[in-house]
C-alpha cells in the first residue's frame, strides 16, 4: 500500500507527569504530534511511534469507533514497528 505524503508537525511540550504524547488532525489536513519533554529519549520515540500509528491507521477518521479499540490497535502496530 502506498501512503500519500502527509505533513506532520512535531512539537515537544511539558505535559508534566500526565500523558506521554498526543496528536491531532489540523484544519489544513496536516497532523500535529506533541511529545512530553519529561520523557526519556527512548520513551519519546515510543510515544512518537504510537502517535504515528494513529495517523497511519487513519484513526482520526474513525470518530464512531470505541477509543479503547483504537488504542489497542495503535499499541499493537507500535509493537510491530517499534
Ligand atoms: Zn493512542
Amino acid at each position: 500500500m502506498i501512503m500519500p505524503p502527509m505533513a506532520i508537525n512535531l512539537q515537544f511540550m511539558d505535559f508534566k507527569n500526565s500523558i506521554p504524547a498526543t496528536s491531532c488532525l489540523n484544519d489544513d489536513g496536516s497532523y500535529s504530534i506533541f511529545i512530553n519533554t519529561r520523557l526519556t529519549r527512548e520513551r519519546q520515540t515510543d510515544a512518537y511511534l504510537h502517535e504515528l500509528s494513529h495517523i497511519m491507521r487513519l484513526d482520526f477518521e474513525k470518530k464512531h469507533y470505541d477509543i479503547d479499540v483504537v488504542e489497542k490497535y495503535a499499541h499493537q502496530l507500535n509493537q510491530l514497528i517499534g
